[in-house]
């Protein structure tokens, strides 16, 4: 799986952690070291031979698989995705615990190796998601002990439902020791950032359920594990190719859905507002003379800028709202879900009114070769529409709300204007 990835930037200098984090990472490689220690026994031959095997088929899967992943980093900056699982699972089931704890340790060495220290990720975060994954394996063996070992028999049921227990606890063993650093960590963290994307989570479990059928092969037809390695590095490219797809929606300067995708999005809002009866506004935002910061400062302290000013705008709306960069120095926000009636024509005109004036505050530090400069001073003119009174499609507001943009542009910049009768004058300048 991930390494675990806080959302402080910083945070995992082990000793700058809060002190309940420090606690937690110790206590837990300590638990790890005690219970490697508690289950020490003489391995046979065979079974050391087994380990050998897995690790090598580990080996031969990281290699094969940094090839795909170097992609995937050149499409976006994101972490390495190792399925290692499905050897340190096989290993779990298969081995005693001395003998899987000692093929985790060679795979995360070997990871460590060729993944996460050039990466530079720290050693002692390394060090705590192998021994959460140590502990994860300590349990899964145990279950399918419990339930009489590996199945030998098509009448072996439990030890059927015993690795499907152990798939259940290893994933769970490592997610909650995961969320746990992170909460300890920050101070205000949502559930997806603790317990990450419901299609990660997803894949981890097809990975760790394929070491299951990898342990049990191995325990009739060692070759036939082998036959595990292409449908693995298959899944390395499913990860590539959701993430090619989330590369495609999104705006490289800002982070914002781009123009295509925010129209997709919109639409389909738009479409769901409309059969649901409900009411929806369009605000597009275009810079005032962008052109000026550029002429004046260049066109690299003008893309901070634009990605700052989306910052800010992400920051204003709330999560469920869809904001996109339109195109230059335009910016386009839908907000779904406003009340019905005049306290919704009332919202949409707050909204729009509160982002004029924040990005009229926005003050953007830029890193430049002579020091840090501080753009502000900046404005924008926001026109709006709403649905239905303006239109029932989305292209119908989107035009509405592009004449209105026109509109303050014409009354001076600086200014809100929506389409329909009612307009409430913002003053110029006001903030
Ligand atoms: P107005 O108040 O009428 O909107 O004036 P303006 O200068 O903002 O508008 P104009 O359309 O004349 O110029 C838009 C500028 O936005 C021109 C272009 O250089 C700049 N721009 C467009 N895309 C980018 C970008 O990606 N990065 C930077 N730095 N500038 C951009
Ligand atoms: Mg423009
Ligand atoms: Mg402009």
């Amino acid at each position: 799986m991930d390494q675990p990835s806080p959302p402080t930037s910083g945070g995992w200098d082990l000793w700058r952690l809060p002190a309940r984090a420090v606690a937690l990472v110790l206590g837990v490689e300590a638990a790890a070291v005690v219970v490697v220690i508690t289950g020490i026994s003489v391995p046979t031959a065979g079974a050391v031979g087994l380990a050998a095997f897995l690790t090598l088929l580990s080996v031969v899967h990281t290699e094969l698989a940094t090839g795909i992943e170097r992609i995937r980093r050149r499409a976006a900056e994101t972490s390495y995705f190792d399925l290692s699982s499905v050897w340190t699972f096989a290993a779990a089931l298969l081995l005693p615990p001395v003998l899987a704890t000692a093929v985790i340790a060679a795979v995360y060495l070997h990871l460590w190796q060729r993944v996460w220290r050039p990466a530079k990720v720290p050693l002692h975060r390394h060090v705590y998601t192998t021994a959460t994954v140590v502990l994860a394996a300590y349990a899964a063996h145990a279950v399918v002990q419990q339930a009489g070992g590996l199945p030998t028999a098509a009448a072996h049921v439990a030890g059927v439902a015993g690795i499907g227990l152990a798939v259940l606890l290893y994933v769970l063993v490592n997610t909650v020791l995961v969320a746990a650093v992170i909460a300890c960590t920050s101070e205000r963290v949502g559930v997806r950032e603790l317990l990450g994307r419901w299609d990660d989570n997803a894949l981890e479990v097809a990975t760790v359920c394929m070491g299951g059928l990898a342990a049990v092969a191995l325990g009739f037809t060692p070759g036939l594990v082998a036959l595990v390695l292409p449908p693995i590095l298959v899944l390395h490219r499913a990860v590539l190719v959701h993430q090619l797809e989330e590369v495609a929606c999104t705006d490289a300067k800002t982070g914002l859905l781009n123009a295509a995708a925010w129209q997709v999005q919109g639409a389909r809002t738009v479409r769901q507002v409309h059969r649901s009866r409900g009411t929806a506004a369009v605000l597009i935002l275009d810079l005032d003379h962008f052109k000026l910061v550029n002429d004046s400062h260049g066109h690299l302290v003008g893309d901070d800028v634009l990605a700052a000013v989306a910052a800010e705008l992400r920051a204003t709306v709330r999560a469920q709202d869809v904001v996109g960069r339109f195109g230059g120095e335009e910016f386009v926000v839908l907000l779904p879900d406003l009340p019905p009636g005049p306290s919704g024509d009332t919202e949409m005109r707050a909204v729009a009114e509160r982002i004029r004036k924040r990005v009229a505050c926005l003050t953007v530090p830029v890193g430049t070769p002579d020091g840090v400069l501080t753009v502000r001073g900046l404005s924008v003119s926001v026109g709006g529409a709403a649905v239905p009174t303006d239109g029932t499609s989305l292209e119908q507001v989107l035009n509405a709300a592009d004449a209105s943009l026109y509109a303050a542009k014409r009354e001076g910049r600086n200014l809100v204007r929506f389409a329909g009768p009612v307009e409430i004058p913002s003053p110029r300048g006001a903030t």
